[in-house]
Protein backbone atom coordinates (compact mmCIF):
# COMPACT_ATOMS: atom_id res chain seq x y z
CA UNK A 1 0.00 0.00 0.00
CA UNK A 2 1.47 3.34 -0.98
CA UNK A 3 2.52 5.77 2.05
CA UNK A 4 1.31 9.43 2.47
CA UNK A 5 2.81 12.39 3.35
CA UNK A 6 0.74 14.99 4.51
CA UNK A 7 1.84 18.74 4.67
CA UNK A 8 -0.48 20.80 6.47
CA UNK A 9 -0.89 24.01 4.02
CA UNK A 10 -0.83 27.89 6.10
CA UNK A 11 -2.15 30.66 4.98
CA UNK A 12 -1.82 34.30 6.20
CA UNK A 13 -4.17 36.92 4.34
CA UNK A 14 -5.26 34.17 1.53
CA UNK A 15 -1.75 33.02 0.56
CA UNK A 16 0.55 30.49 1.18
CA UNK A 17 3.23 30.84 3.17
CA UNK A 18 7.03 29.70 2.55
CA UNK A 19 7.08 27.46 5.16
CA UNK A 20 4.78 25.40 3.38
CA UNK A 21 6.79 25.26 0.05
CA UNK A 22 9.90 24.55 2.40
CA UNK A 23 7.91 21.76 4.11
CA UNK A 24 6.62 20.40 0.87
CA UNK A 25 10.46 20.09 -0.67
CA UNK A 26 11.62 17.88 2.69
CA UNK A 27 7.99 15.82 2.33
CA UNK A 28 9.25 15.26 -1.12
CA UNK A 29 12.84 14.08 0.08
CA UNK A 30 11.41 12.04 2.86
CA UNK A 31 9.24 10.11 0.10
CA UNK A 32 11.91 9.33 -2.03
CA UNK A 33 13.52 7.61 0.98
CA UNK A 34 10.19 5.86 1.81
CA UNK A 35 9.71 4.17 -1.82
CA UNK A 36 8.67 4.70 -5.38
CA UNK A 37 4.69 4.76 -4.23
CA UNK A 38 5.26 7.04 -1.71
CA UNK A 39 2.23 10.16 -2.20
CA UNK A 40 3.05 13.83 -0.38
CA UNK A 41 -0.18 15.84 -0.56
CA UNK A 42 -1.56 18.78 1.73
CA UNK A 43 -4.04 20.08 3.45
CA UNK A 44 -5.78 23.72 3.20
CA UNK A 45 -8.21 25.15 5.05
CA UNK A 46 -9.87 28.83 5.04
CA UNK A 47 -11.81 30.74 2.74
CA UNK A 48 -11.52 31.73 -1.14
CA UNK A 49 -8.27 29.93 -1.06
CA UNK A 50 -9.17 27.83 -4.37
CA UNK A 51 -6.44 29.77 -6.20
CA UNK A 52 -3.85 28.86 -3.56
CA UNK A 53 -5.21 25.19 -3.87
CA UNK A 54 -3.87 25.34 -7.66
CA UNK A 55 -0.26 26.46 -7.06
CA UNK A 56 0.37 23.48 -4.33
CA UNK A 57 -1.28 21.32 -6.95
CA UNK A 58 1.04 22.55 -9.64
CA UNK A 59 3.80 22.68 -6.79
CA UNK A 60 4.25 19.23 -6.17
CA UNK A 61 0.48 18.23 -3.91
CA UNK A 62 -0.31 15.28 -5.20
CA UNK A 63 -3.82 15.74 -3.43
CA UNK A 64 -4.84 18.66 -2.10
CA UNK A 65 -7.48 18.31 0.91
CA UNK A 66 -9.19 21.71 0.34
CA UNK A 67 -11.68 23.05 2.94
CA UNK A 68 -12.89 26.11 1.78
CA UNK A 69 -15.73 27.82 3.87
CA UNK A 70 -16.15 31.28 4.94
CA UNK A 71 -16.14 30.11 9.16
CA UNK A 72 -12.73 29.10 8.17
CA UNK A 73 -11.38 32.45 7.27
CA UNK A 74 -9.58 32.55 10.70
CA UNK A 75 -7.95 30.21 12.54
CA UNK A 76 -9.64 28.46 15.26
CA UNK A 77 -8.81 25.35 17.21
CA UNK A 78 -12.87 24.82 17.45
CA UNK A 79 -13.28 24.50 13.62
CA UNK A 80 -9.77 23.28 12.20
CA UNK A 81 -9.40 20.81 14.95
CA UNK A 82 -12.05 18.60 14.27
CA UNK A 83 -11.83 19.06 10.11
CA UNK A 84 -7.87 18.47 10.35
CA UNK A 85 -8.55 15.54 12.40
CA UNK A 86 -11.58 13.77 10.48
CA UNK A 87 -9.25 14.30 7.07
CA UNK A 88 -6.97 12.66 8.65
CA UNK A 89 -8.93 9.51 10.19
CA UNK A 90 -9.97 8.82 6.84
CA UNK A 91 -7.15 9.20 4.46
CA UNK A 92 -4.50 7.96 6.89
CA UNK A 93 -1.34 9.92 6.53
CA UNK A 94 1.99 8.12 7.73
CA UNK A 95 3.49 11.30 8.45
CA UNK A 96 2.22 14.95 8.82
CA UNK A 97 4.12 18.31 8.95
CA UNK A 98 3.22 21.38 10.06
CA UNK A 99 4.84 24.34 10.15
CA UNK A 100 5.91 25.59 13.57
CA UNK A 101 4.38 28.90 13.51
CA UNK A 102 2.07 30.62 16.35
CA UNK A 103 -1.09 28.68 14.40
CA UNK A 104 0.79 25.90 13.52
CA UNK A 105 2.69 25.29 16.98
CA UNK A 106 -0.53 24.97 18.60
CA UNK A 107 -2.80 23.42 15.68
CA UNK A 108 -0.57 20.56 15.00
CA UNK A 109 0.04 18.98 19.11
CA UNK A 110 -3.69 19.98 19.13
CA UNK A 111 -5.15 17.20 16.14
CA UNK A 112 -2.31 14.83 17.28
CA UNK A 113 -3.83 15.15 20.74
CA UNK A 114 -7.33 13.95 18.98
CA UNK A 115 -5.72 11.11 17.22
CA UNK A 116 -3.88 10.10 19.98
CA UNK A 117 -0.43 10.57 18.34
CA UNK A 118 2.58 12.08 19.40
CA UNK A 119 3.56 14.90 17.27
CA UNK A 120 8.23 16.96 17.73
CA UNK A 121 7.98 20.45 17.83
CA UNK A 122 10.58 22.33 16.77
CA UNK A 123 12.55 20.06 14.47
CA UNK A 124 16.01 21.28 12.68
CA UNK A 125 15.84 17.65 10.77
CA UNK A 126 13.70 15.62 9.38
CA UNK A 127 14.80 12.01 8.14
CA UNK A 128 13.49 8.12 7.29
CA UNK A 129 15.59 5.90 9.72
CA UNK A 130 16.33 2.62 8.70
CA UNK A 131 13.17 0.76 9.94
CA UNK A 132 11.10 3.16 7.98
CA UNK A 133 9.99 5.57 10.33
CA UNK A 134 10.46 9.48 11.26
CA UNK A 135 13.30 10.33 12.82
CA UNK A 136 12.92 13.97 14.20
CA UNK A 137 15.33 15.79 15.29
CA UNK A 138 14.99 18.56 18.04
CA UNK A 139 17.78 20.38 20.00
CA UNK A 140 17.56 18.93 24.07
CA UNK A 141 18.87 19.85 27.46
CA UNK A 142 19.54 23.69 26.85
CA UNK A 143 20.45 22.73 23.17
CA UNK A 144 23.89 20.95 24.40
CA UNK A 145 22.82 17.89 22.47
CA UNK A 146 20.35 17.02 19.16
CA UNK A 147 17.78 14.28 20.58
CA UNK A 148 16.02 12.00 17.96
CA UNK A 149 12.39 12.07 18.03
CA UNK A 150 10.28 8.68 17.08
CA UNK A 151 6.73 7.96 17.43
CA UNK A 152 7.27 3.93 15.95
CA UNK A 153 3.62 2.47 17.05
CA UNK A 154 1.47 5.60 16.35
CA UNK A 155 0.18 7.22 12.75
CA UNK A 156 0.52 9.76 11.78
CA UNK A 157 3.60 10.50 12.79
CA UNK A 158 3.72 14.39 13.13
CA UNK A 159 6.13 17.11 13.09
CA UNK A 160 6.89 20.64 13.33
CA UNK A 161 9.13 22.95 11.84
CA UNK A 162 10.46 26.66 12.09
CA UNK A 163 9.60 28.55 8.66
CA UNK A 164 13.75 29.03 6.93
CA UNK A 165 15.06 25.88 8.75
CA UNK A 166 14.69 23.66 5.38
CA UNK A 167 14.95 25.09 2.11
CA UNK A 168 12.20 25.95 -0.62
CA UNK A 169 13.17 24.03 -3.83
CA UNK A 170 12.06 23.72 -6.87
CA UNK A 171 8.33 22.38 -7.43
CA UNK A 172 8.14 18.63 -8.21
CA UNK A 173 6.49 17.85 -10.97
CA UNK A 174 3.36 16.01 -10.90
CA UNK A 175 -0.06 15.66 -11.61
CA UNK A 176 -1.86 17.33 -8.55
CA UNK A 177 -5.92 17.08 -8.18
CA UNK A 178 -8.08 18.87 -5.43
CA UNK A 179 -10.39 16.97 -3.60
CA UNK A 180 -13.10 19.88 -2.17
CA UNK A 181 -14.43 18.75 1.05
CA UNK A 182 -17.41 20.72 2.24
CA UNK A 183 -17.49 22.19 5.87
CA UNK A 184 -20.78 20.60 6.41
CA UNK A 185 -19.80 17.32 6.31
CA UNK A 186 -18.63 18.36 9.76
CA UNK A 187 -21.81 19.18 11.23
CA UNK A 188 -22.34 18.13 14.71
CA UNK A 189 -18.80 17.30 15.18
CA UNK A 190 -17.15 20.95 15.59
CA UNK A 191 -16.66 22.14 18.69
CA UNK A 192 -19.47 24.43 20.06
CA UNK A 193 -18.68 28.07 20.56
CA UNK A 194 -17.07 29.85 17.42
CA UNK A 195 -14.68 32.55 17.02
CA UNK A 196 -15.44 35.61 15.36
CA UNK A 197 -12.81 37.66 14.65
CA UNK A 198 -13.67 41.87 16.17
CA UNK A 199 -10.69 43.17 15.26
CA UNK A 200 -7.10 42.41 13.52
CA UNK A 201 -4.64 44.70 15.48
CA UNK A 202 -0.80 44.58 13.07
CA UNK A 203 2.19 45.27 15.18
CA UNK A 204 4.11 48.02 13.08
CA UNK A 205 7.14 45.99 12.14
CA UNK A 206 10.34 47.21 14.26
CA UNK A 207 13.08 48.12 12.20
CA UNK A 208 14.44 46.21 9.19
CA UNK A 209 12.34 42.46 9.29
CA UNK A 210 15.21 39.93 9.64
CA UNK A 211 14.42 37.58 6.90
CA UNK A 212 14.69 40.61 4.43
CA UNK A 213 18.14 42.09 6.06
CA UNK A 214 21.24 40.95 3.91
CA UNK A 215 23.08 42.12 7.05
CA UNK A 216 22.59 41.25 10.48
CA UNK A 217 23.98 41.91 14.21
CA UNK A 218 23.29 40.08 16.48
CA UNK A 219 23.49 40.31 20.09
CA UNK A 220 24.07 37.84 23.19
CA UNK A 221 24.73 37.71 27.09
CA UNK A 222 28.07 39.20 26.59
CA UNK A 223 27.19 42.81 25.19
CA UNK A 224 26.57 43.24 28.79
CA UNK A 225 24.37 46.52 28.85
CA UNK A 226 21.78 48.52 27.41
CA UNK A 227 24.10 51.22 26.80
CA UNK A 228 26.12 48.61 24.83
CA UNK A 229 23.22 47.38 23.28
CA UNK A 230 22.28 50.62 21.54
CA UNK A 231 26.00 50.95 20.22
CA UNK A 232 24.53 47.22 18.47
CA UNK A 233 21.84 48.74 17.18
CA UNK A 234 23.78 51.60 16.22
CA UNK A 235 25.97 49.78 14.38
CA UNK A 236 23.43 47.50 12.29
CA UNK A 237 21.44 50.96 10.92
CA UNK A 238 25.18 52.17 9.64
CA UNK A 239 25.24 48.60 7.97
CA UNK A 240 22.19 49.33 6.30
CA UNK A 241 21.60 45.68 8.60
CA UNK A 242 18.94 44.34 11.11
CA UNK A 243 19.62 43.73 14.70
CA UNK A 244 19.24 40.24 16.38
CA UNK A 245 19.25 38.68 19.88
CA UNK A 246 19.42 35.37 21.71
CA UNK A 247 17.88 34.32 24.66
CA UNK A 248 19.63 36.51 27.44
CA UNK A 249 19.33 40.07 26.08
CA UNK A 250 15.14 39.37 25.67
CA UNK A 251 15.37 37.84 29.71
CA UNK A 252 17.41 41.43 30.29
CA UNK A 253 15.28 43.56 28.60
CA UNK A 254 17.36 44.95 26.31
CA UNK A 255 15.78 43.92 23.02
CA UNK A 256 12.35 42.07 22.05
CA UNK A 257 11.84 38.40 21.51
CA UNK A 258 10.62 39.49 18.21
CA UNK A 259 13.62 39.29 17.04
CA UNK A 260 15.14 36.40 18.85
CA UNK A 261 16.99 33.78 16.84
CA UNK A 262 17.36 29.93 17.16
CA UNK A 263 14.56 27.11 18.16
CA UNK A 264 12.15 29.54 19.60
CA UNK A 265 12.46 32.68 17.29
CA UNK A 266 13.15 32.81 14.02
CA UNK A 267 15.62 31.32 11.23
CA UNK A 268 17.79 33.72 9.19
CA UNK A 269 19.76 33.39 6.22
CA UNK A 270 21.72 36.94 6.03
CA UNK A 271 24.68 36.92 4.05
CA UNK A 272 26.59 38.54 6.84
CA UNK A 273 26.19 37.58 10.31
CA UNK A 274 28.05 39.39 12.59
CA UNK A 275 27.55 37.77 16.28
CA UNK A 276 28.96 39.74 19.27
CA UNK A 277 29.09 38.15 22.59
CA UNK A 278 27.13 34.64 22.12
CA UNK A 279 28.47 31.64 22.79
CA UNK A 280 27.02 29.25 20.40
CA UNK A 281 24.09 27.23 22.19
CA UNK A 282 22.72 25.06 19.57
CA UNK A 283 19.30 26.27 20.45
CA UNK A 284 20.19 29.30 18.74
CA UNK A 285 22.63 27.95 15.62
CA UNK A 286 20.32 26.03 14.22
CA UNK A 287 18.73 29.26 13.74
CA UNK A 288 21.90 31.43 11.55
CA UNK A 289 24.02 28.33 10.30
CA UNK A 290 22.52 28.97 7.18
CA UNK A 291 24.10 32.47 7.04
CA UNK A 292 26.93 33.21 4.02
CA UNK A 293 29.48 34.49 6.19
CA UNK A 294 29.80 34.52 9.85
CA UNK A 295 31.67 36.58 11.73
CA UNK A 296 32.05 36.45 15.77
CA UNK A 297 33.21 38.78 18.66
CA UNK A 298 34.00 36.61 21.53
CA UNK A 299 36.55 37.20 24.55
CA UNK A 300 36.83 33.44 24.98
CA UNK A 301 38.65 31.61 22.19
CA UNK A 302 37.36 28.25 23.07
CA UNK A 303 33.57 29.65 22.70
CA UNK A 304 31.69 27.36 20.36
CA UNK A 305 30.54 29.71 18.21
CA UNK A 306 33.80 29.96 16.54
CA UNK A 307 33.50 26.72 15.29
CA UNK A 308 30.93 27.84 12.85
CA UNK A 309 32.30 31.13 12.21
CA UNK A 310 34.21 31.67 8.94
CA UNK A 311 35.79 34.89 10.92
CA UNK A 312 36.62 34.84 14.50
CA UNK A 313 37.76 37.58 16.85
CA UNK A 314 38.80 37.21 20.11
CA UNK A 315 37.93 40.26 21.70
CA UNK A 316 36.26 42.42 24.51
CA UNK A 317 32.95 43.68 22.92
CA UNK A 318 33.05 46.82 24.85
CA UNK A 319 36.10 47.37 23.40
CA UNK A 320 35.77 46.80 19.80
CA UNK A 321 31.72 47.54 19.44
CA UNK A 322 33.10 51.18 19.64
CA UNK A 323 35.94 51.23 17.11
CA UNK A 324 34.02 49.29 14.53
CA UNK A 325 30.88 52.04 14.89
CA UNK A 326 33.66 54.63 14.22
CA UNK A 327 35.51 52.66 11.44
CA UNK A 328 31.23 52.68 9.57
CA UNK A 329 29.51 55.35 10.88
CA UNK A 330 28.56 57.74 7.95
CA UNK A 331 31.27 60.91 7.70
CA UNK A 332 29.58 64.66 7.66
C1 LIG B 1 13.71 25.14 25.04
C2 LIG B 1 14.74 26.21 24.83
C3 LIG B 1 14.67 27.00 23.71
C4 LIG B 1 15.62 27.99 23.48
N1 LIG B 1 15.53 28.75 22.37
C5 LIG B 1 16.48 29.66 22.10
C6 LIG B 1 16.45 30.43 20.90
O1 LIG B 1 15.56 30.32 20.06
N2 LIG B 1 17.46 31.31 20.69
C7 LIG B 1 18.50 31.48 21.57
O2 LIG B 1 19.39 32.28 21.30
N3 LIG B 1 18.52 30.79 22.72
C8 LIG B 1 17.55 29.89 23.02
N4 LIG B 1 17.61 29.19 24.17
C9 LIG B 1 18.70 29.51 25.13
C10 LIG B 1 20.00 28.84 24.69
O3 LIG B 1 20.03 27.50 25.14
C11 LIG B 1 21.23 29.57 25.28
O4 LIG B 1 21.09 29.68 26.67
C12 LIG B 1 21.40 30.98 24.67
O5 LIG B 1 21.42 30.91 23.26
C13 LIG B 1 22.72 31.56 25.16
O6 LIG B 1 22.78 32.91 24.74
P1 LIG B 1 24.15 33.70 24.72
O7 LIG B 1 25.12 32.98 23.84
O8 LIG B 1 23.83 35.09 24.40
O9 LIG B 1 24.62 33.69 26.25
P2 LIG B 1 25.73 32.87 26.98
O10 LIG B 1 25.62 31.43 26.71
O11 LIG B 1 25.71 33.33 28.41
O12 LIG B 1 27.09 33.36 26.31
C14 LIG B 1 27.63 34.63 26.43
C15 LIG B 1 28.95 34.65 25.67
O13 LIG B 1 29.46 35.96 25.68
C16 LIG B 1 30.85 35.94 25.90
N5 LIG B 1 31.20 37.19 26.55
C17 LIG B 1 30.90 37.62 27.80
N6 LIG B 1 31.33 38.87 28.01
C18 LIG B 1 31.94 39.26 26.85
C19 LIG B 1 32.60 40.45 26.42
N7 LIG B 1 32.69 41.53 27.23
N8 LIG B 1 33.11 40.49 25.19
C20 LIG B 1 33.04 39.42 24.35
N9 LIG B 1 32.44 38.25 24.69
C21 LIG B 1 31.88 38.18 25.92
C22 LIG B 1 31.09 34.73 26.80
O14 LIG B 1 32.41 34.24 26.62
C23 LIG B 1 30.03 33.76 26.27
O15 LIG B 1 30.56 32.91 25.28
C24 LIG B 1 16.66 28.21 24.42
C25 LIG B 1 16.74 27.40 25.56
C26 LIG B 1 15.79 26.42 25.77
C27 LIG B 1 15.90 25.56 27.01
Amino acid sequence: MSKKIWVHAEVADGKLLNVTFELLSKAHELAEALGKDTVVETTLLGSELEEEARRLAEWGAETVYLVDDPDLQMYSPVTYVPVLAGLATSHGPDIWLFGATAVGSTLGPAVAARLKTGMAAHCVDLRINEGGKLSAYVPSFGGKVIGEILCPDRTPQMASVKPAIFVKKDPVPVKGRIEKQDLSAWKGKLGTGTLKPVNVVRRPPQGMPLNEAEVVVCGGFGVGSRENWQLLEELARYLNGATACTRPPVDEGWSGEYCMVGTSGQSIRPKVYIGFGISGATHHICGMNEAGVVISVNRDEEAPIFQVSDFRVAADVNSILPLLIEAVRPKT
